[in-house]
């Protein structure tokens, strides 16, 4: 057995050992397929899954009474803060009037007008996911443009969306091996190019026929990928010389500051997708376009004649949701959040690379405002290509389960660490010192 599985066994050991109850419940749960109600649940590094009693703040408690720092805030929905109680007394108002009625309330016409302010965006739609907010604006960008292609990159993840479910394989695009049950060849109308790789855009666009790039603008589903000197704004320049449509699916990279990435950095997409976050995780998400996106729209729907959209879900948008983003723009998303956020990223970010150095690791830190990302490689990839050359699924799940057991949560899949308005310092220096200890243990 490798020194790493041994490491590993004995990290699973002190897991089961400290979790009854947790397994008590799990060995209970058959009803449910793989023993959870979303599969997603099962790929955290722990033999069975942490059943959860409560979270409040940045601190999460489980049925066995551990209290974990909390740095993954349910890969993000929750990046504001548990149970923020502006939040939870909004939600409770509104149930208590009705939830569900497929018209707007006065809210709605706020809401709309705090996300128009905001966001910079002309006009809003409200979709439940944002995998949904996704495919409705890659539909939308096909209608408008009359181009059946999209462009993605390599290494991304926009949600439960089959066009974006694709990948270079040796340099080759592919349907993903995950996207079980797709019959159809998804590279006949979606590209997958490198991420910063410009030549290779410029190719991919020059060809007239793709309808959208749909990015992150900054990739945050594949480790963290950032983008080279003047790749976003290049990446609009293109876009608009070869009438390609630019939408920006802001759902992680909100943690860049209270207008997004976009508001950040003054970036100009078309089409504009936030969610998660955006409703303090009651399930919304929105999206936006400006007025000349706007406009456009409304020339393709003038085609077919009002009423004959017939694509939508009755859910989206609703009265609940409606108290619930309202809340998170005017009360929980703030600039003083914001502020908080960013200094606890940066006293992070400054914690990890002091570790890095004092053990001499050949692993990295990068962060979009307060979301760091500690990377198991000494130079932060450029690439998805790059990045999975260096990753390792055992010191992943070793590393992950280590910190779980000294009572600190980071995302799974990979070593994202978020900063709510509500962590503090002395979380952040507990998870500091955990991944020194790690490394301490691990040089050992
Ligand atoms: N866009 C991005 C960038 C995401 O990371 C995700 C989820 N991780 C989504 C969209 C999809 O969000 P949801 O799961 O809420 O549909």
């Amino acid at each position: 057995m490798s020194d790493l599985q041994s490491f590993l066994v004995q990290q699973r050991e002190i897991f089961t050992a400290n979790h009854d109850v947790s397994r008590t419940w799990a060995r209970n749960a058959s009803a449910w397929r793989g023993g959870v109600p979303m599969h997603w649940m099962r790929d955290w590094a722990a033999p069975f899954p942490i059943y959860v009693q409560s979270a409040k703040a940045a601190t999460l408690t489980d049925v066995d009474g551990h209290a974990y720092d909390d740095f993954c805030l349910g890969d993000t929905p929750s990046m504001f803060g548990h149970a923020r109680p502006e939040l939870a007394a909004a939600i409770a108002k509104q149930a208590s009037e009705g939830v569900g009625f497929m018209l707007p309330t006065p809210l709605a016409n706020e809401v709309g007008d705090l996300l128009r302010a905001r966001f910079g965006m002309a006009q809003w739609q409200v979709a439940t996911t944002a995998s949904d907010a996704n495919r409705a604006v890659i539909r939308w960008a096909r209608a408008i443009t009359k181009r059946d292609k999209i462009l993605i990159f390599d290494g991304c993840y926009h949600g439960m969306v089959d066009d974006c479910f694709l990948a270079l394989y040796e340099g080759r695009p592919a349907n993903k091996k995950g996207l079980i049950g797709q019959v159809v060849d998804q590279t006949r109308t979606t590209k997958v190019i490198p991420f910063n790789d410009l030549p290779a855009l410029s190719q991919a666009l020059a060809e007239g026929d793709v309808a959208a790039v749909l990015a992150e603008p900054v990739m945050t589903n594949c480790g963290m990928i950032q983008p080279i000197e003047g790749f976003n704004e290049r990446l609009r320049d293109l876009c608009t010389q070869h009438g390609t449509l630019l939408i920006l699916d802001e759902t992680h990279t909100l943690s860049s500051g209270s207008s997004g990435y976009t508001g950040a950095h003054d970036l100009k997409p078309d089409m504009f997708v936030v969610g998660k976050a955006i409703a303090g995780g009651i399930p919304a998400a929105v999206w936006g376009v400006t007025s000349e996106i706007a406009a456009r729209m409304d020339q393709a729907q003038a085609k077919i004649g009002p009423g004959q959209s017939g694509i939508g879900t009755t859910l989206s948008g609703n009265a609940l949701v409606m108290a619930a983003i309202k809340t998170m723009l005017t009360e929980v998303m703030t600039e003083e959040g914001y502020k908080h956020m960013l200094r606890g990223a940066a006293y992070l970010v400054a914690g990890l690379r002091d570790v890095i150095k004092r053990y001499d690791l050949p692993w990295s830190v990068v962060h979009v405002g307060a979301r760091a990302e500690l990377i198991f490689a000494p130079q932060p990839p450029k690439n998805a290509e790059a990045m999975r050359r260096h990753l390792d699924h055992d010191l992943l799940e070793v590393f992950h389960l280590y910190l779980i057991n000294k009572g600190v949560l980071i995302a799974p899949f990979h070593n994202m660490m978020l900063i709510s308005p509500q962590t503090g310092f002395d979380a952040i220096d507990r998870l500091v010192t955990a991944v020194a200890s790690f490394s301490q243990e691990l040089n050992a």
